[in-house]
């Protein structure tokens, strides 16, 4: 059996070993080895990655008490390497696990809440409580956190041979169905919890707590958390968005907010003022287009190329009506061509009109009784086009 070497000391990052086993895998080979440094994808948190011998460590897991190391290469039974996690990696994981026990600690010492759950990712980790929390007990709860991380307090990891020599300890968690040895993890004057994984030697390590997110889940709460340098890097680039918002508003970071407050008032009175012009404009259009409606046989028709925007052009063919005939209003925006055809006291239904109207345009629609509507692709050509429809409507309509 392997010799985990992390569960003593978490800040060991190489160890020389000898292959005991290696054998081939679907991707790659896996290899078992007389002692490590390599912490498997447990506890809810991923694995440790790194280098053995000459070969690069991708996955570790375990396999009932074996401990499997995924390898991109083969290594030799028997042979000697030396086992290097990758530093950066397992600082980063530990900076977010401890928080976690910290995080843990104080809602259970603010708020009697429970730790339920917990998942560290590469980028983000969560923790899930079995009580919803108000946004001010969420914010009591990561000062408090932040506290203890200052205070710089010893985390240490303790052996008890028997479940006998653990009474007495005062735990906040003790995980079910574990067997002697189990191991305890302390933090000074605060919490103690059973846990296998590795942790910082001093809370001081974490440098920061960050509560993102917290919302209802399963009748208690989901916190994301970043700790350590992810709260770093999360503030760096939370605090470049801010400064380039502020400097599009030529205002301090601290006033960006009411600078957006102030200009969405100003957007949405632009926004009613445009309504209403646009509204008159239309009324001037209407009018215009209807003035160049032609006569056939005591009937009106108009046909025309139009530059409204596509969603109002279905309302304006509506309003150039006439009370006894035909409309067919297009227009050409960002390589689409729309089309309304509509009627209004006339016998002729509009779905019997729009195929050929389609097929001269190239377009797809459909409707019935007194409006059609439909839409194709742009086209060179399309005032000539406008016209033949104009003769052929024309003709529909002396008919
Ligand atoms: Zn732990």
């Amino acid at each position: 059996m392997t010799q985990r070497l992390y569960l003593m000391d978490s800040h060991l990052f190489e160890n020389q070993c000898t292959v005991l086993s290696c054998e081939p895998a679907k991707e790659g080979f896996d290899v078992i080895v007389d002692s490590t440094v390599f912490f498997p994808n447990k506890g809810g948190q991923p694995c440790d990655t790194g280098t053995l011998g000459a070969v690069r460590v991708t996955d570790v897991r375990e396999r009932g008490d074996e401990l499997i190391l995924r390898t991109d290469g083969p290594l030799s039974v028997g042979e000697t390497v030396t086992g290097h996690i990758d530093e950066g990696r397992r600082l980063d994981i530990m900076e977010q696990h401890t928080g976690e026990h910290i995080l843990s600690w104080c809602a259970y010492k603010l708020f009697d809440a429970v730790n339920v759950g917990f998942h560290c990712a590469l980028t983000y980790a969560t923790l899930d409580l079995d009580k919803p929390l108000t946004p001010e007990q969420v914010t009591a709860m990561e000062d408090m956190a932040n506290a203890l991380v200052r205070r710089n307090l010893a985390v240490t990891a303790t052996i008890y041979e028997s479940e006998d020599d653990l009474k007495g300890v005062p735990l906040r968690k003790h995980a079910e169905g574990l067997i002697a040895p189990i191991r305890v993890v302390s933090i000074e004057n605060a919490d103690s919890c059973t846990c296998c994984a590795p942790h910082v030697h001093f809370t001081g390590e974490i440098g920061a707590v960050k509560i993102v997110a917290a919302v209802a889940y399963k009748g208690g709460m989901r916190m994301t958390f970043l700790c350590g340098g992810r709260a770093m890097q999360q503030f760096q680039k939370l605090q470049m968005t801010v400064d380039a918002i502020a400097r599009k508003f030529s205002t301090a970071g601290e006033e960006v907010l009411a600078a957006v407050e102030k200009q969405e008032s100003e957007l949405k009175e632009v926004k009613k003022e445009k309504a209403a012009l646009t509204a008159r404009l239309e009324e001037y259009l209407t009018a215009e287009l209807k003035a160049q409606a032609e006569d056939v046989k005591g009937k009106k028709l108009l046909v025309q190329l139009t530059d409204t925007d596509p969603k109002r052009l279905r309302p304006l063919a509506l309003a150039t009506l006439p009370e006894k005939g035909l409309t067919l209003l297009l227009t050409e925006k960002a390589g689409q061509l729309t089309y309304v055809l509509c009627s209004n006291g006339l016998k002729l239904d509009m779905g019997e009109l729009i195929p050929a109207v389609n097929l001269a345009l190239g377009g797809k629609g459909g409707g019935r009784g007194t409006l059609a509507q439909g839409s194709a692709p742009a086209q060179a050509g399309l005032p000539e086009t406008v016209e033949q429809l104009r003769g052929y409507l024309k003709q529909r309509l002396a008919n």
